[in-house]
Parts: structure tokens; C-alpha cells; sequence
């Protein structure tokens, strides 16, 4: 098979292959990799439906990751989805009532960062061989609350890699935080700032691009790489499960091989609503993707007006890992939609940058017309959770509520009743507080911990382990420093 070559979106010339991409995390010009094509997926749906997830998995990254061999793909699939996920579905595909959920929850860190994040280190070193690297990979991560522990998890103790996490100290929830501090492994490294999501991300991106800090890092037998959704390596796993929801529709009898389905995805750095687009330019019978933002709606605005403004409140909300006001994979989107015209995605990042807006013009907002902008108010948010668990008995976290709300809005507006699949992203005992205070507040006095207990009762669910047992872990990680510190902490960790 011929090779896929990756690109950067800011028009650095030079290609490379996927390992090297997965290895280097962003281009040097500060751009995302991109597949020069998109490959398309031959096989016909109905050879597929019977596939497991992992073998399912194989098909898809294998036409991405094709400086991989086989061997090598297979066995980072299957240490990936093993028995850490708590359901042999791996990703199994809930209907209620009218909606079917995409639970990407099952993982050891109970969000979906974990459908990318648990495969990622495998790809990473076998991408660290392919290339002979000498040096030892730190992995430099900006977290808005669940992609931070996902890394840890995956990345501790892993030989040849150091891993840095910074997260909002004051922008995550109690479960989320505390995850993060309890992270055991000699090799990992948690800092809180005191700045939001954006911030985090800003200063991780200024990292990767400075040069005089990529020269005292090479000196020091270092090179960074990400775990964030920058990552290509984060973007192709997530591919897999659309086409695996997709396959469960058919199997299940509610589709038909060939027909249309909506998914609606709670959307925050735009990855995992990325990974959707690709299915579809894959040939994936996908009709709408329903993008869904929290009040934080910077995307909202973007898919209606064509108008990209950060300039904005930014809001803590109940769905933190969605507080974001810079959609980095964006930039893939721009991308793919200008017909590749790296020249200008550029003009439009900087522009970004120096002004904090944008416009596209409308050929290219035409492009983006499978895309339907949405977003759900905190009230709304907490009544879906109310209404859904009254109705049915089913609770969700507050991420995928935010989609949920909409779906209906999105519905009610458009009377479109393609059958729709709504991308299901944490696990309710991650946000137990909030989920509880929406269907009775009374709760609000008490903290998640007291009330995990009182949520595996409602949901008449065990509480998942990775949660239970968190209030007595030890906190290991008590740093904090504020934004413009982080390049600091990393050169005091690495000894630089
Ligand atoms: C990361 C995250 C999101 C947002 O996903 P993006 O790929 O950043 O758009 C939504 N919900 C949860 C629970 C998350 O952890």
C-alpha cells in the first residue's frame, strides 16, 4: 500500500510520515498535522458489522498509520482496549427512547479521552523506534480536565517518557483535580495554573514553537511531544468509534446499511467532533454533525456567522472540559475546507492571535455546511439531566447533556428525524455533584465525594472503582504557578 503523509495546516512544505507526526505532536510552524488525503474506507458497512472494536480498530487506523506494520497496530489495539475498560463493547451504544448514547466512558479514567489517550503511548513508542530517537519524549499536556488524567494514566511509568501536565487549578472539578494529584509514577509531573484552559494550551503551543528552548531541550537528551487532541495520534483512534456506532445501528435494526445518521457531540477543542468529519469524508453515511457548545459558544457563533471572536467572557460552567475559547482542531477543519490552502489558514491563526478574530469567506462556510452549530445554557443543561433521569431512569453527565439539549433544539427547529446517536463523553460519577443537585437541590450542599454513593444508588449502578477509592489516595502533586511560569517549571523539571 502506498504511504500516507502528513502535513502541517500553516503550509510547512516538508511531509512526513505518520510515526513522525505522531512523534513530533505539531509541526514546527506551530501548524497541526493533517493526512495529505483522506483516505477512504472501501470494505462495504455490512462486511464490517460484525467486527469487534479492536478489529474494527485495525481497519480504520491501518489506513492512516501506514508506515505501521500490522503486528505493530494490532498489538497497541490490544493493549489499548483491554480489560481496563469495564465493558467488552468497549464502547457500547445505549438507546433511550428516541436518542441513542455513545458511551465512551468505560475507560480507567471514565471520560472519553480514554478512547484515544489508552493507545496513544503504544503508538508513541513504537513511533520512537521506527525513527531510531535516542533521546527520552517528555509529553507536554494542557488539560482541561480529563484528557490530563487519560495521559497520566497512560504515559506513567512508561520507560523513555517524562509526562507534564498543567491544568486550570480553579477550572476543573473536585473528582477531576483530584485524580490528577493522587497520579502515581516517578515519571509524571501535575502543576496547576492560575489561568483557564486557554491559557494552558496557549502557553503549551508557545513551548513547542520556542527555539531556543527546543535547542536546550535537544542539548539535554529531550523532545517534546503532546497528548493533546494536537495529536494526530489522538485524532485517527477516535475515527473508530463513529464507524463502530454506526455498525451497532445496523446491527441492532435500526438502520439499515447506507442510511444517514446524525451524531451530536459535545464539543470543546473540536477533536472528537473531527474525528466525525473524517469518518465522513471516509465514505461514513453520516447526515448532520450536530456540534454542541456549553455557554462558552465561540462555535456556535463560528458555524452561524462565519465569524471566529474569542474576544469573550470566558465561563466556568458545570461541563469544564468544554470551557474553551480557542478550538485548536479547528485549524484541521479551515484546513480541509479551503482546499488545503495552507497560506491562508495561516493568515487566519495569526490573525487569530493578534486580534482575536477571524472571518472565513463564504466558499468556505459553504463547506462547512454538514456542521450544525448548537449550545445549551446551564439551566438547560441541569433540566435535561432532571427530565432524562425522571423519564427514563438514565443520568448523564453534564457534557453529554449539553448535547442532548441540542439534539431537541436542533430537532424542534429543523424537523429532521434522521436516527441520531449522541456522543456520550463522561461518566456521571466524575460530576457527581452536579448531576445530583439537577435532579434534586438539596444536594448542592454536599461535596462529590459524600454524594458518589448516593448517585450508584439513583443510577442503580455500581460506582465505578477508579472513582471510589480517589478521597483516600494521596496527593502527590501540590504545585500551582501562574501562566506565564510554565515554561519555568517545565525547565526546573527537566533540569534545564
Ligand atoms: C474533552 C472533553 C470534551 C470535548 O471534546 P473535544 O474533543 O475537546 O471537543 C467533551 N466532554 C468531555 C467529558 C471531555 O473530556
Amino acid at each position: 500500500m502506498e504511504q500516507l503523509m502528513y502535513q502541517s495546516t500553516r503550509g510547512d512544505d516538508q511531509v512526513v510520515s505518520a510515526s513522525e507526526a505522531i512523534l513530533r505532536g505539531i509541526a514546527s510552524d506551530g501548524g497541526l498535522y493533517v493526512p495529505t488525503v483522506i483516505p477512504r474506507l472501501t470494505t462495504p458497512l455490512t462486511a464490517l458489522a460484525h467486527l469487534d472494536y479492536q478489529a474494527l480498530a485495525l481497519q480504520i487506523m491501518s489506513l492512516y498509520l501506514t508506515d505501521y506494520t500490522e503486528d505493530e497496530l494490532r498489538n497497541a489495539i490490544m493493549q489499548a482496549y483491554d480489560h481496563t475498560f469495564t465493558t467488552p463493547a468497549i464502547a457500547p451504544l445505549v438507546p433511550q427512547g428516541d436518542v441513542h448514547f455513545l458511551e465512551l466512558f468505560h475507560g480507567p479514567t471514565l471520560a472519553f479521552k480514554d478512547m484515544a489517550l489508552s493507545i496513544l503511548p503504544h503508538l508513541l513508542i513504537v513511533a520512537a523506534e521506527k525513527q531510531g530517537l535516542t533521546q527520552e519524549v517528555v509529553i507536554l499536556t494542557a488539560t482541561s480536565g480529563d484528557t490530563g488524567k487519560a495521559a497520566l494514566e497512560g504515559f506513567a511509568n512508561v520507560p523513555g517518557t517524562k509526562i507534564i501536565v498543567f491544568f486550570p487549578e480553579h477550572g476543573v472539578s473536585p473528582v477531576q483535580k483530584r485524580q490528577m494529584v493522587t497520579q502515581a509514577g516517578e515519571n509524571t509531573h501535575v502543576i496547576g495554573i492560575e489561568g483557564n484552559f486557554d491559557d494552558a494550551q496557549n502557553g503549551v503551543k508557545a513551548m513547542f514553537t520556542d527555539e531556543s528552548l527546543r535547542t536546550s531541550l535537544k542539548q539535554a537528551g529531550y523532545i517534546f511531544s503532546s497528548a493533546n487532541s494536537i495529536n494526530i495520534g489522538r485524532l485517527v483512534p477516535q475515527i473508530v468509534y463513529y464507524y463502530y456506532a454506526y455498525l451497532q445501528l445496523v446491527n441492532q435494526g435500526v438502520i439499515s446499511a447506507g442510511q444517514d445518521v446524525n451524531f451530536a457531540v459535545p464539543t470543546g477543542n473540536f477533536g472528537n467532533i473531527l474525528a466525525a468529519y473524517y469518518a465522513r469524508c471516509m465514505g461514513l453515511p453520516i447526515g448532520k454533525l450536530i456540534c454542541a457548545s456549553n455557554t462558552n459558544k465561540v462555535l456556535f457563533d463560528f458555524l452561524t456567522t462565519g465569524i471566529y471572536d474569542r474576544k469573550r467572557e470566558f465561563v466556568v460552567t458545570m461541563s469544564p472540559s468544554m470551557d474553551i475559547l480557542i478550538s485548536s482542531n479547528l485549524e484541521r477543519l479551515l484546513y480541509h475546507a479551503s482546499g488545503q490552502n495552507a497560506h491562508w489558514v495561516r493568515a487566519q491563526m495569526q490573525e487569530l492571535t493578534a486580534s482575536g478574530h477571524y472571518q472565513i469567506p463564504q466558499t468556505v462556510k459553504t463547506k462547512l455546511a454538514p456542521f450544525v452549530g448548537g449550545y445549551a445554557s446551564e439551566e438547560e443543561t441541569a433540566l435535561a439531566i432532571n427530565q432524562l433521569y425522571q423519564e427514563r431512569g438514565y443520568l448523564m453527565d453534564p457534557h453529554t447533556a449539553v448535547a442532548f439539549v441540542v439534539l431537541q433544539k436542533y430537532r424542534q427547529a429543523s424537523g429532521d428525524t434522521t436516527p441520531t446517536v449522541v456522543i456520550s463523553t463522561a461518566s456521571a460519577s466524575k460530576f457527581a455533584k452536579d448531576v445530583l443537585s439537577a435532579i434534586d437541590p438539596k444536594y448542592k450542599d454536599y461535596d462529590d465525594f459524600a454524594l458518589l454513593a448516593k448517585l450508584g444508588q439513583l443510577s442503580s449502578q455500581p460506582i465505578p472503582m477508579a472513582v471510589q477509592e480517589l478521597e483516600q489516595r494521596t496527593i502527590l502533586h501540590k504545585k500551582v504557578c501562574q501562566k506565564d511560569e510554565m515554561r519555568l517549571m517545565v525547565e526546573n523539571i527537566l533540569g534545564l
